[in-house]
């Protein structure tokens, strides 16, 4: 396909995709629940209304049934990326495998078990709380698309087997049997510790169930400041406040209540496109039995799976960082980014090039220099934080949840034993020197993804410190 044909095809594909999200874009979304608009107290508060906030809600409430809690959300309940994403669920909790056993080669094994025994509890969750979000424990398939990520894909598979996953690489023919596109030059296909889900779906049951067990909610809450009391923290929004004996903080990318958590947590908009259902006829061009989500393999990478009802949602790639941390909502739409992923797809798939798009949007990924979140306390104790997710937060929130209820709680545990729990990531630099670095470093990452998986200085550089930048 030319260029140009490209363009054309993305081009009208996306005239009448409308500027929303998917998954939230539904009928059946719960009721807006009223803001705060009292002087209460609490035992626990919690800001965000994400995955993060409701885990730590529910787990605070099964830890002790009798607890007064009360959770904060400053739009509607997965406003954030926790409605917005693309619903891969994974095990890890090292923001993949091999960055695990990189990053903490002596406490790879606890941290996987930790990331299995969380993954169990989530799917266990959602069937004895009857939450429908469509989990199913798929497994995911990573695509080598340029030469160099064969042998990337190969060690990988080695390494997942190692770790007693079940794994197998996968020539171009097998992974084209599967899942046909002309770009894919071979696989990895993981079958354990990994699987998909609803993510709009989780939030809403998650929801339910948080206030079943008795959390008092607020949405259009923002909190606007946190103030040491003599036994606790005094929470304020714009119209109440909330006297607490302990407060956790969720907000994720989001600015927050705590400043100090500006220099660890890097928003990064990400953008996803989601098709019009395939119907049966054009899902046999395509094969996909399996119906497990896709990656592929590059530093700037797609991905992309079948939604409920036979859609194809397709996101990454152009991850964009504007200066100052900006968030806003008048970003979540941007043509060029969006045009761009339309081509990708196209390219990939070009036997469904009558296939239109229905939405489009974007959302804030919370990097850190690590990869994984940042956890640590503030005023005395009484306040915790579990934030920076890094893309990779469907099932690791659940966790980094139970990580803040421990700080918060003051006790110690095998999770707030672990080094990437009480030791931070490299903070990022204060501006304008951050919007510089994130320059070159994007520019260095797709350089080496032109040029055969090649570290330049720049990233042999940050490796050295243990620093990087990914979505
Ligand atoms: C486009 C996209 C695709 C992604 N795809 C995947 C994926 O497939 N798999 C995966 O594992 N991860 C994925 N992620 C990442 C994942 O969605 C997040 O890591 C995870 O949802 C984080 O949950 P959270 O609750 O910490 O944050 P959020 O869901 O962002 O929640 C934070 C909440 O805090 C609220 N808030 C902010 N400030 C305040 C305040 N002052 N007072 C009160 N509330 C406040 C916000 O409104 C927001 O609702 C993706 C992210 C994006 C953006």
């Amino acid at each position: 396909m030319t260029p140009q044909h490209l363009e054309e095809l993305a081009g009208r594909a996306l005239a009448e995709a409308r500027p929303t999200v998917y998954w939230t874009d539904r009928p059946d979304a719960p009721e807006p629940v009223p803001p705060l608009v009292e002087a209460a107290r609490a035992d626990l508060v919690v800001i965000g209304g994400g995955l993060t906030g409701l885990w730590a809600a529910i787990q605070a409430l099964e830890d002790d049934p009798s607890a007064d809690v009360v959770l904060l959300e400053a739009r509607s309940v997965g406003h954030g990326a926790s409605g917005r994403n693309g619903g891969f669920l994974a095990g890890s909790l090292t923001h993949g495998l091999a960055h695990g056993v990189a990053t903490w080669p002596h406490q790879t094994e606890t941290l996987l078990r930790l990331g299995r025994e969380n993954l169990a509890a989530i799917a266990d969750f959602a069937v004895r709380h009857g939450i429908d979000a469509d989990l199913r424990m798929c497994g995911k398939t990573t695509v080598a698309v340029r030469p160099h990520q064969v042998a990337v894909l190969q060690a990988s598979a080695r390494l997942h087997v190692e770790h007693g996953e079940d794994a197998a690489f996968l020539d171009a023919a097998a992974v084209r049997a599967d899942i046909d596109s002309p770009t894919y030059l071979g696989g990895l296909r993981v079958r354990s510790n990994y699987g998909l889900v609803d993510p709009a779906r989780l939030c809403w049951g998650l929801l339910r169930v948080a206030r079943e067990l008795g959390a008092r909610i607020h949405e259009g809450s923002a909190v606007t400041g946190l103030e040491r009391l003599r036994d606790g923290v005094r929470v304020r929004t714009a119209t109440g406040s909330i006297d607490a004996r302990r407060v956790v903080i969720a907000t994720n990318a989001f600015p927050g209540p705590l400043r100090r958590l500006r220099s660890w947590v890097l928003p990064v908009y990400d953008h996803v496109l989601v098709t019009e259902p395939l119907g049966a006829e054009r899902l046999e061009r395509l094969g996909w039995r399996e119906n497990q989500g896709v990656s592929d393999a590059g530093n700037q990478f797609h991905y992309y799976r079948r939604t409920p009802d036979d859609r194809i949602l397709w996101g990454g790639y152009d991850a964009i960082y504007y200066f100052g941390n900006r968030i806003d909502v008048a970003l979540e739409q941007r043509p060029a980014s969006h045009r761009l992923l339309a081509r990708h797809f196209f390219e990939t798939f070009p036997q469904l090039e009558d296939l239109r798009f229905t939405h489009r949007w974007a959302g804030v990924i919370d990097s850190t220099t690590r990869f994984t979140p940042v956890f640590g306390t503030a005023l005395g104790g009484r306040v915790a934080y579990a934030v920076g997710f890094t893309g990779l937060g469907v099932g690791s929130s659940r966790f980094g949840a139970r990580v803040a209820l421990d700080l918060v709680g003051g006790r110690e545990t095998e999770r707030t034993r672990l080094d990437m729990v009480h030791r931070k990531p490299v903070p990022f630099p204060p501006e304008p020197l951050r919007w510089a670095v994130v320059q070159v470093t994007r520019g260095a990452l797709a350089r080496q993804d032109r040029d055969g998986g090649q570290r330049g200085l720049w990233l042999r550089t940050l490796d050295r410190f243990g620093v990087g930048f990914n979505s």
